[in-house]
Formats: structure tokens, sequence, C-alpha cells
């Protein structure tokens, strides 16, 4: 793993970054959510996001796939900008996987179905090629034998790692991550975190939101910490860990370390 910022992950100058956020702003009425925030995510980079609650991570995370406008400013994802509504969008929130706190699997649906879902319907892919596809992802996240119960008969844990192979059958560039473990009891917070440091070791790119500090220091190449909509640290995470720049950061680490 680099311990470089910004020089993982294999990006050079002739490929665009995965990631780039230039200038975004977003309000909610008067709120300003996201102030002048300026990304790059290099491809390859796992970049964790850290700040108290309503700095605005998730509100980021949202921007990134387009579930949440943004005022001003332009994001773009692997070289393309946002599309504004559509098929293209549709393409878009598939190449961008996102896995929330909530699971949010479709309840009346088993766990295969919930992964053959997607690319069935937006990627076009035949039901049985979907289905060998979800089983060897439902093998890789460890749950391959709970593939015909449905959700609610899977623990926690199950779930999430469930919505991560759902959202790795679309084949997504990226892969935002918005406390994923934060709705889990305590004994199943780690075989999410595995499933997710697997992921990073195979080099996806992935922007996560959490408040894991091991997983932070053990995967991320990158800490992002956002104060009051802003980015007010972009360092590594020995240095962010061991020498916070500012104020808000150390104020921050002492009250979650
Ligand atoms: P975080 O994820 O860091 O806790 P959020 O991005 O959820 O922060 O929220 C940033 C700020 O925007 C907070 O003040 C929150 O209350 C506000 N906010 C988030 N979503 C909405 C919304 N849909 N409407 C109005 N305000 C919102
Ligand atoms: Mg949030």
């Amino acid at each position: 793993m680099s311990t470089e910022a910004s020089g993982s992950g294999g990006a050079s100058t002739a490929t665009p970054p995965m990631i780039k956020a230039a200038s975004v702003d977003k309000y909610f009425g008067d709120l300003h959510v996201l102030k002048n925030i300026d990304i790059e995510v290099p491809r390859g980079q796992v970049v964790v996001v850290l700040g108290p609650s309503g700095s605005g991570k998730s509100t980021l995370c949202r921007a990134i796939n387009r579930l949440e406008p943004v005022d001003s400013g332009t994001i773009e994802v692997d070289g393309e900008p946002l599309p504004a509504e559509g098929k293209a969008l549709a393409a878009l929130r598939a190449d961008v996987g996102m896995v929330f706190q909530q699971f949010n699997l479709f309840a009346h649906k088993s766990i295969v179905e919930n992964v053959t879902l997607g690319p069935v319907k937006v990627r076009k892919v035949s039901q049985s090629e979907a289905r060998t596809t979800a089983m060897e992802l439902l093998e890789r996240v460890g749950i391959a034998d709970q593939a015909d119960k449905y959700p609610a008969q899977l623990s926690g844990g199950q779930q999430q790692r469930a919505a991560i192979a759902r959202a790795l059958a679309m084949k997504p560039k990226v892969m935002l991550f918005d406390e994923p473990t934060s709705a889990l009891d305590p004994e199943m917070v780690q075989e999410v975190l595995d499933t997710m440091t697997s992921l990073a070791d195979e080099g996806m790119t992935m922007v996560v939101v959490t408040h894991e500090m091991g997983f932070a220091r053990r995967a991320a190449h990158r800490v992002l910490f956002m104060a009051d909509g802003e980015v007010v640290e972009d360092s590594t995470p020995g240095d962010f860990f061991s020498d916070p720049k500012t104020d808000r950061a150390k104020d921050f680490l002492g009250k979650i370390l």
C-alpha cells in the first residue's frame, strides 16, 4: 500500500482521476452544506472521510452519484461529467456503487434476486449470467449459503454483505460507503470491514465514510476530514492520526479515540 496521499492507485497523467469534484457548492435552503469542495481521487485509491455529524459527509457521497444535485461546480466520474437524468444517469449510478448505513435490500426478494435485479434491468445481462455472477459475489462476501433466503432472515452483517454484493454486481468503477457498519451490532462490524478491506486490496476505488478508525488506519490511502461543509484536512492516515493540523480535527480525534 502506498503511503502517498495522492500518488497511490496507479494514477497517471494519461488517465483522468476516478472522481473529480471541482468548486462544488451545495445548499439546503439557507444552509451551506458543501463549501467549495475540490477533490481528486485517483483510480484504486481508498479514501476515508471523517468528520463530526452534520459536516456534509453523506451529502458529499450522495452528490457523487447524483442522489443530490449540487448548486454549482462540477463532479466527474472517470472523466465524465455527471449526467442530469435518464439512461445516462442510471448508467452512472451503476458505475458508482453505494452502500448505506441501512442496508436497503428489497425485502420481498431473495438475497440472490436482490443481486441479480440491477444487472438484468440496467446492464441488460441475461438472467442465467446474472445468477452465475451473483453466486460468485455471494461466495466472495461469504454468504452463498444464504442466497435463497429473504433479507429479514439474515443478520445485519449478512445483509450488509449482501448489499455490497448487490452493488458489486453492477461492476462499478467506484464504491461509496456511507457509515456501512453504524447500524450493526458490534460483533458484526468486523465481517463487513473485512469484506471492504479485501475489496480495497483488489484495487477498487473507494470512498468510505466511517467512524471505524482501525479501518481508516489499515485500509485507507488517504483521509479527508470534513467540518462545516469543508474539507479541512487531506492527508495520509499516518499523518492525520499522529499529527492533525487543525483544532477541529484535534477536537474530533480527542472525542472519538
Ligand atoms: P453528515 O453525513 O456529515 O452527518 P450530512 O451530509 O448528512 O452530514 O448533512 C449536512 C448538513 O445538511 C446537516 O446540517 C444536515 O442537517 C443537513 N441536511 C442533510 N440532508 C438534508 C436535507 N435533505 N434537507 C435539509 N437539510 C439537510
Ligand atoms: Mg451522514
